[in-house]
């Protein structure tokens, strides 16, 4: 096959394989086609994009976001919980269509930049986000908020469940996976995310998980992110939110469960016996005072993928919250909490949690030519001795020089080729300010 493209001079960083200090990568199509180091490069009289001084690695598989909240930013984080259970900050059911792709905008431009091609994201208008994401370039696995609670209510403490709203929402996921489940040569999916344990019935989170099955979907939700979750569990069905999801049949490896940090010993175990993902958010967690208990939800056998939640879009960043998290339950530096653990659970775990780990998330022949060029010509990055640890310990998605996804250059010299930034800043400012004006009227 020849090659549509071939990167040469760059080093090369993949997960489970040895770097290659100078190697070249060859595109063809949607793909990779193969690489190697430049003793092997091949006779080939078609383009050829010389990267010496930068640093390729699969795109970052966000596992957990929710793009329109780039709204809370610099705010909500010091408020005390998430958002959705908050006071005085606007909320989900007040974001109006343009707002949310407004947003939405912001929240996957900021992840193509910092170097997500792939990410997980769920929150209002679901219909209107999902494309206007792809419109981007990246891979999006969405839903929108899937609960059968009054989220109207849920800051002032006051969980009432009413069917019509679970059947209603139920029904946009449906109709969402209907028109885009394989949209944009495949960028687009759907996935299932019933919000957490509090705001999803145990008959609607075990609905979500039959039309999951039916659609051959993934399913994702919150896990024991507080003990005000735990408590509301217990009260209301008698369990843990780790029995619940049990008993209604999602606790297995096709759930992707976020936060993960109020749990019990016999939570883990039952956890990683199922082979779950948890859907790791370590800054976030710490910035809220927590921290998830990843050693051992790895040691009971679960898969642990990064994510983003609600904060800054860089994935980066994630890596060395993810490995000082570990470190820190730990007490110790440990021999199997390194950089190649937390790039690992920034790439192949992701990927693997959604099922596509035979095509995604490596730089390797026949994955998908999803790939990140870092511009390691930097003093922060120099000397570029050990490429994964400078990579976890140092870079962040500011330098992130070039993105193709599905073999198509999303990302040129740190700018968006198929959104202008600018204008996404300013649609997103002013649907901030008019949702936080807003906001200040209702309190
Ligand atoms: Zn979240």
């Amino acid at each position: 096959m020849k090659p549509d493209l071939i990167l040469t001079d760059a080093t090369i960083v993949s997960p489970g394989a040895a770097p290659i200090a100078r190697g070249w990568l060859a595109l063809s199509g949607e793909k990779i086609v193969d690489l190697g180091p430049m003793a092997t490069l091949p006779a080939f009289d078609g383009r050829i994009e010389s990267l010496a001084g930068r640093v390729l690695t699969p795109g970052f598989v966000n596992i957990h976001t929710h793009a329109i909240l780039s709204l809370m930013r610099g705010i909500a984080i010091d408020m005390g919980f998430a958002p959705a259970y908050t006071r005085g900050v606007p909320h989900g059911h007040e974001i109006g269509p343009e707002e949310s792709v407004a947003l939405a905008r912001l929240g996957a431009l900021e992840a193509l930049l910092a170097g997500s091609t792939a990410m997980v994201d769920s929150y209002v208008h679901g219909d209107l986000t999902l494309p206007a994401m792809c419109d981007l370039g990246m891979r999006v696995w969405a839903c929108g908020r899937l609960h059968d609670v009054d989220f109207s209510r849920v800051h002032l403490s006051d969980w009432e469940h009413k069917d019509e709203i679970g059947r209603l929402r139920l029904g946009e996921l449906e109709k969402l996976t209907r028109d885009f489940n394989g949209a944009y040569g495949g960028r687009a999916r759907t996935i299932a995310i019933p919000h957490a344990p509090d705001t999803c019935s145990a008959d609607l989170l075990r609905r979500a998980g039959e039309f999951a099955r039916a659609n051959g979907l993934k399913v994702s939700t919150h896990l024991s992110q507080s003990k005000l979750e735990n408590a509301q569990i217990q009260k209301r069905d008698g369990c843990t939110p780790t029995q619940l999801l049990e008993r209604v049949g999602l606790l297995n490896e096709d759930l992707i469960a976020a936060h993960c940090i109020h749990m019990t010993a016999d939570d883990v175990k039952r956890f990683g016996a199922a082979g779950a993902t948890v859907a790791h958010v370590p800054k976030g967690n710490a910035t809220g005072g927590a921290v998830a208990h990843t050693p051992n939800l790895r040691a009971a056998g679960a898969n642990i993928a990064l994510g983003t939640d609600n904060l800054t879009q860089d994935m980066a960043e994630q890596m060395r919250w993810g490995l000082a998290n570990a470190r820190v339950h730990l007490g110790r530096v440990a021999e199997d909490w390194q950089p190649e653990d937390a790039f690992e659970m920034a790439t192949s775990n992701g990927a693997r949690a959604l099922g596509v780990d035979a095509w995604l998330g490596r730089l390797a022949p026949g994955y998908a030519a999803d790939i990140v060029a870092w511009d390691f010509r930097r003093a922060h990055l120099t000397p570029l001795l050990d490429p994964l640890g400078t990579l976890v310990h140092d870079a962040n998605g500011r330098d992130v020089q070039h993105v193709w996804v599905a073999g198509r250059q999303v990302v040129r010299d740190g700018e968006a080729l198929f959104a202008g930034t600018n204008a996404v800043r300013a649609a997103a400012q002013k649907a901030a300010e008019g949702l936080w004006a807003r906001a200040a009227e209702d309190v």
